[in-house]
């Protein structure tokens, strides 16, 4: 049987790995809409960076192609299946407050800074190295190796739409761009609204709803919310005291003031991701309770019932509760929550259920609900779940590999976010992030540490050739 050292084969290329990962990242590969044409899609940066991997790869033998400047394949061995190895090249705008210039990739305790250096470029040299280090070894494979280097996760996955119209699915692979040890359980995601458009409303009462507003992305807990209320000024007046009480009570802070005839009153919430609506505080449903005492106009009146019915973190209300093993509960976070007087009135909500579970199951029932509310209904959003189960080849190839060079348990992880290993029929997400490292990905002063580095592209190496070999 083979015996090779992985880690020492990669540490005996470890400085042409370190400046190569240098180089690539002085490539600004930020969406640049600016320089956008037909043959670089997503502008000249992105477009310069899939050239120069592009280049590199073919510099050490491999097939390279370039997909209409959506996409790249570097690709290594023979057979009819293939391995895939997801990449992407595109790195989010760099922000301010940098330490050294964003795209000048210093070395400081052993670290390269640069946007992208965890995110997904620095990864990306190293599994181009850990394929290259296949080749050099001359290993037998039969399957080939296919790296997809896609140009636009950061945006709207166009690349991988892209790819997959015109190019094959490998049989199986992982994406390096989340965590390790393995991430082998996606939920499904859906966002969805309910609307009301012009909705009559004859009603006559003495305060009256003008506006409230919750929230500005699915996904996301509304950090502030904001309701605006006319009425005459004693009534206006007795709301605003029991505001300050129902504050009081929360012990949350909020802010009401006088305008125009109007109350305005806003609530401080707790912004969080929508994939954790209870580690936030969404301040949309808390100034909703506030006003579910209240009577205003029926429209109004049935706006604030229905978010203090429903929007739970858990769709326990709704009827669309469920969970399993693998992946947990249900979640769900109201991150819209928008009503204007005589106009329209929207809920959006954020729903992100277990993989063995049914999105049309869900949908279905959502779709009754707003039979049953009046309201119109529209899926903006919906990605399937993404899950590879333990017993899969797959998963086991990459435990092992994991087990053998880390000495750590390659525990298999649930998430309810999602990431680049969707884009796979049979993909996982394996690395780049080790366990307890700092999470600095679209941050500033983000950096990879030298010495992860090396160990992913050891760990890739070793992963490759062992989907490869079979
Ligand atoms: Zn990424």
């Amino acid at each position: 049987m083979l015996k090779i050292n992985w880690l020492d084969e990669v540490k005996k290329r470890s400085e042409q790995i370190v400046i190569e990962t240098q180089e690539f990242l002085r490539i600004d590969s930020v969406l640049d809409e600016s320089t956008v044409s037909e043959s670089r899609p997503f502008g000249e940066g992105i477009a310069t960076a899939l050239e120069h991997l592009l280049t590199k790869g073919e510099k050490h033998n491999f097939f390279v192609k370039n997909i209409d400047g959506f996409a790249g394949v570097i690709e290594y061995g023979q057979g009819a299946e293939s391995v895939g190895v997801l990449c992407h090249i595109d790195v989010v705008p760099a922000g301010d407050g940098w330490i050294s210039p964003p795209f000048s990739a210093e070395v400081r305790n052993n670290q390269i800074y640069a946007r992208g250096a965890i995110d997904n470029k620095g990864p990306t040299i190293a599994a181009f190295w850990a394929l290259a280090i296949v080749k050099e070894l001359q290993l037998p494979i039969h399957k080939r190796v296919r790296m997809i280097i896609g140009t636009d996760e950061e945006s709207n996955w166009r690349c991988v739409d892209h790819y997959f119209k015109h190019e094959e699915m490998p049989t199986m692979g992982f994406a390096p761009d989340a965590d390790f040890p393995i991430i082998h359980a996606e939920k499904g995601i859906m966002d969805v609204t309910f609307n009301w458009k012009e909705r009559k409303d004859p009603t006559v009462s003495a305060i009256k709803v003008e506006r409230f507003d919750a929230g500005e992305r699915f996904n996301m807990v509304p950090g502030r919310a904001k309701v605006v209320i006319k009425g005459h000024r004693q009534q206006l007046d007795e709301i605003e005291v029991e505001y300050q009480s129902y504050l009081l009570e929360h012990q949350h802070n909020g802010q009401a003031e006088f305008k125009d005839h109007c109350l305005i009153l806003s609530y401080d919430g707790i912004s969080a991701h929508g994939s954790t609506p209870e580690n936030g505080l969404n301040a949309g449903v808390y100034l909703a309770q506030f006003l579910l005492k209240f009577s205003f106009q029926q429209s109004a009146n049935e706006f604030v019932q229905l978010i203090n019915q429903y929007c739970d973190f858990t769709g326990e209300a709704l009827q669309i509760a469920v969970s399993d093993d693998v992946s947990g509960a249900l979640s769900m976070n109201a991150g819209l929550l928008q009503f204007k007087a005589g106009g329209e009135a929207k809920i959006g909500l954020n729903i992100r259920y277990p993989v063995t579970a049914s999105g049309e199951a869900c949908l279905s029932r959502l779709r009754q609900l707003a039979e049953e509310w009046n309201t119109d209904f529209e899926v903006q959003d919906h990605m399937e779940p993404n899950y590879v189960e333990k017993d899969h080849p797959l998963i086991q190839t990459l435990q092992g590999v994991y087990r053998r060079q880390t000495g750590e348990d390659p525990t298999l992880l649930a998430i309810g976010g999602g990431t680049y290993a969707r884009s796979l029929t049979t993909g996982v997400a394996f690395g780049p992030m080790f366990p307890g490292r700092e999470d600095v990905a679209h941050k500033k002063d983000e950096y990879i540490d030298i010495d992860d580095l090396l160990k992913m592209t050891a760990l890739y190496a070793e992963a490759i050739y062992e989907l490869a070999k079979g």
